[in-house]
């Protein structure tokens, strides 16, 4: 299947002076196809926001390659790249609250796409304002009015009419729910799956919750340290995980359903993500890892495919052949 979206060793370091480099994305290549939700799950501070950021053209890319249709996108994004790329790739943010101008009304903010990107009048922009305030499950009248009269849920579904009044092919959903009641979650991922179908979107969603993005993902994909550690399809991630870095944060993820929290690998967690200030070679999750080997500190392994000949892919020594060790070092 040929990908809609494509990173190619995309890389973003934040440079912090004297010498201090941030890490944040280091080397990312995930291939998305259409209509495809791919899940991307790590702790805070992993770069999964960085990722999705960086992979819209929200943040300049440092090195590596965004592909879009097959067509590679610019270094960084001047106001043309924006406008023609806008209609393609949208972001749906987690913090609903401070994502929305609050000087501007909801029928502006959600209309502020269409009236940038131009060729419409202001009658039909309001009439497209009307339609995805219906859409998302608000009322007409909800336009004249200003975010902070709204809800987190319902401030979340405007989030959502934002972004996908454009059109676009491809969304990033940055902890779309994570700043939400339990209760607004579902009905916030319902409205996305039912968007996702009808629109015939690919997402890539990203999140903590892991019970969350196995359900509403095909496939997911786990990062640490600001590099992809195991990728395959959302149940053999989330029920027969491989990397002993996956094993912990879904050990840790608490499951409501007991008939699969039986199935689950409980693993505890220890220590905290190192800075990724300076990164060394080696594996990364070495400093945490109940697996480490002397190997992992010297050799920092490659996200290969498993002997198994499926489609995981896993970066971690336990899974990398004495002799693809022996060369790379
Ligand atoms: Fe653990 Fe080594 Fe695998 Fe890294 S490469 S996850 S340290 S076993």
């Amino acid at each position: 299947m040929s990908a809609l979206v494509e990173t190619i060793e995309l890389t973003k370091h934040f440079a912090m002076g004297r010498g201090r480099t941030v890490h944040a994305v280091d080397g990312v290549s995930l291939a998305i196809a259409e209509r495809e939700v791919v899940g991307l799950v790590g702790e805070s501070g992993s770069g999964k926001s960085t990722f999705g950021r960086t992979l819209v053209g929200l943040h300049a890319k440092t090195a590596g390659e965004v592909r879009f249709a097959g067509e590679a996108l610019p270094s960084s994004y001047g106001p043309a790249d924006f406008r023609r790329h806008a209609a393609n790739m949208q972001m749906i943010f987690q913090d609903p609250y401070s994502s929305l101008n609050p000087r501007m009304t909801v029928g502006e903010i959600i209309g502020e796409g269409l009236r940038l990107a131009g060729g419409q009048g202001r009658a039909q922009i309001r009439a497209a304002v009307a339609d995805w305030l219906a859409r998302v499950g608000l009322e007409p009248q909800h336009a004249s009015r200003y975010p902070h009269e709204f809800s987190g849920g319902q401030r979340q579904r405007v989030g959502i009419a934002r972004a996908l009044i454009l059109k676009p092919r491809f969304v990033v959903c940055d902890e779309p729910i994570s700043a939400l009641d339990v209760s607004v979650q579902a009905q916030i991922v319902r409205l996305l799956g039912d968007l996702k179908a009808s629109l015939g979107l690919t997402l890539l969603f990203i999140a903590h919750d892991l019970s969350m993005v196995r359900y509403v993902s095909d496939r997911m994909a786990v990062m640490y340290l600001g590099s992809l550690v195991e990728i395959g399809t959302a149940d053999d991630v989330y029920f027969r995980p491989k990397h002993p870095y996956t094993e912990i944060l879904i050990g840790s993820n608490p499951e409501p359903n007991p008939r699969t929290e039986r199935r689950r690998v409980a693993v505890a967690v220890t220590g905290e993500i190192p800075s990724p200030v300076n990164i060394g070679a080696g594996c990364r999750f070495a400093s945490r890892c109940p697996k480490v080997m002397e190997v992992c500190r010297r050799v920092t392994p490659r996200l290969e495919p498993l002997a198994d000949g499926g489609a995981r892919r896993v970066a971690c020594h336990l899974y990398t052949s004495p002799a693809a060790i022996s060369g790379s070092t």
